[in-house]
């Protein structure tokens, strides 16, 4: 194999020769750094792992593009049923602080099971809320 004369002519996934054309060309307006953050936000990296990377000098081979393109096809047609759903999580997480704030419901609800059956729900609903946020 020949080595490359230029500097980073080499994909970062797969280390094959790189393409010279931008991503947005044929990913439908996602940029490098689009896919780069969307990409660590689905596998859940940490943002320390990529921030300080150089994405304009990030190149990908052909193959490589491909499958980027594809995952920012999939990520394009799940956007509106995500947000649909952060919208419902949200105003789920609303009724349950709602609800917490009325102090009669909430020694109401506290009788209605044994006092440690109360406390695991308790417990639950306070993860819930946390995380909903
Ligand atoms: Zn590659």
């Amino acid at each position: 194999m020949d080595l490359p004369q230029d500097k980073n002519s080499l994909c970062i996934f797969c280390y094959h020769r790189a393409n010279t054309f931008d991503l947005s060309e044929n990913c439908d307006g996602f940029s490098e750094s689009d896919f780069l953050k969307l990409f660590s936000t689905y596998i859940h990296l940490e943002k320390e792992c990529y921030e300080k990377v150089p994405v304009a000098q990030l190149m990908f081979c052909e193959k490589c593009t491909e499958i980027i393109t594809s995952f920012c096809e999939c990520s394009s047609k799940m956007e509106l049923p995500c947000l649909e759903m952060n919208s419902q999580v949200q105003k789920l997480m609303q009724r349950m602080m709602d609800a917490d704030k009325r102090q009669f419901e909430v020694s109401l609800f506290g009788r209605q099971f044994e006092s440690s059956v109360h406390e695991d729900i308790m417990k639950m609903r306070k993860e819930l809320i946390f995380h909903c946020k």
